[in-house]
């Protein structure tokens, strides 16, 4: 394993807010939309960034707020700088990122992000994600150069054909999934491929789920309960919620 699960010790507070503004906005591909922004003195505050942190930001729609997590991308704590990669879909979040220029302000709250360190650090990690989940899975492998990991990426067939993925193909086995409907592909993926490659000793491993709320409540249960994986050795956090 890197260092770089050891990298950040968080002076982490709860409940500060900040306030964004954009300096770039980009189409990455088809299904993805990067907002860049300068970070209204979070990295200073925290110290700096650690895997799959994210924030809680304020988008308004018809006069109401509505509050939405999203990763930060590319943190440089020394510039006081990160991106937010937007998944494309119907919400106030996208509809935001769609029409996001320079100079534009978006309102956060830093609360409750977290990373636990997998002790020992594992010498295999199986990822389990989605579009919501890409910014996190990208910042999960960059943390841990070098070792080996299975990715499932379940995504609409059609709206996302290239994903800013950053794999390492040395080390890097993706499964891509489409989702149908309300899913489930991914969850008979998985469970048609995780057992024989995690084996009779899960120990060693690490499993970090993160997809709608459904699925990542059912392929959490499956790996702790069915598959023995000790619970300390997963993370399950639903990112979004089917309609
Ligand atoms: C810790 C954390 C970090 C996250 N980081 C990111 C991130 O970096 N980038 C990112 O894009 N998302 C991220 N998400 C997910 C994001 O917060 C949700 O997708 C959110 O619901 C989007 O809000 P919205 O206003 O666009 O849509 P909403 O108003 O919440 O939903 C509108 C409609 O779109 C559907 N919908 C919502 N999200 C998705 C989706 N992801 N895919 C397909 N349909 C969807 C809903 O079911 C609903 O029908 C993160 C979530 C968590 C919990």
């Amino acid at each position: 394993m890197g260092h770089g699960w050891e990298g950040v010790v968080l002076k982490l507070m709860r409940g500060r807010d900040f306030t964004f503004t954009v300096t770039a906005a980009e189409q990455l591909t088809d299904g993805f939309r990067r907002v860049s922004v300068t970070d209204g003195g979070l990295l200073a505050a925290t110290g700096g960034a650690h895997p799959t942190m994210w924030v809680r930001l304020w988008f308004e729609r018809h006069g109401k707020p509505h509050q939405r997590a999203y990763t930060l991308v590319d943190p440089d704590p020394e510039a006081g700088t990160f991106s937010l990669d937007f998944a494309l879909h119907d919400g106030p979040a996208t509809d935001w990122a769609r029409a996001a220029a320079p100079g534009d302000t978006i309102d956060a709250t830093l609360q409750g992000t977290g990373f636990a360190l997998p002790e020992p650090a594992p010498s295999r990690l199986f990822v389990i994600g989605d579009p919501a989940s890409l910014p996190a899975i990208n910042s999960l492998l960059a943390a841990a150069p070098g070792t080996p990991a299975t990715i499932w990426y379940e995504s609409a067939p059609g709206t996302d054909d290239e994903p800013p993925l950053r794999l390492d193909h040395a080390h890097h086995t993706l499964h891509r999934v489409d989702r149908h409907g309300r899913g489930g592909e991914l969850i008979d993926a998985v469970r048609s491929t995780l057992p024989r490659l995690l084996g009779d000793d899960p120990s060693d491993a690490y499993v970090w789920i993160a997809c709608d709320t459904a699925t990542t409540r059912s392929l959490s249960g499956y790996v702790r309960r069915d598959l023995a994986v000790p619970k300390e050795r997963v993370h399950a956090l639903g990112y979004w919620r089917a309609g």
